[in-house]
């Protein structure tokens, strides 16, 4: 599933591929390199609002942490 996202700073479209419909985590425009924190929902930007280096590092953090528990953890031999 891909989903086009607006920079609301410079206009610059960039596509994101979801595993899911819904979405929210960290953004970092390609372009202009301005940070976000963006939420989609049913494939649709539901909200995009300006976040800082260290809050975008934060949650980056945040989702690795997040995608590891998501995954049963693997039996070492
Ligand atoms: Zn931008």
């Amino acid at each position: 599933m891909m989903i086009t996202i607006k920079c609301p700073k410079c206009g610059t479209g960039s596509s994101l591929s979801l595993i899911e419909s819904t979405y929210e985590g960290p953004y970092r425009c390609w372009k202009c390199r301005e940070l976000f924190s963006i939420k989609i929902e049913g494939n649709e930007l539901k909200s995009c609002e300006p976040l800082s280096e260290e809050e975008f590092e934060r949650r980056q953090q945040l989702e690795a942490l997040k995608a590891k528990l998501r995954k049963p953890p693997k039996a070492e031999t």
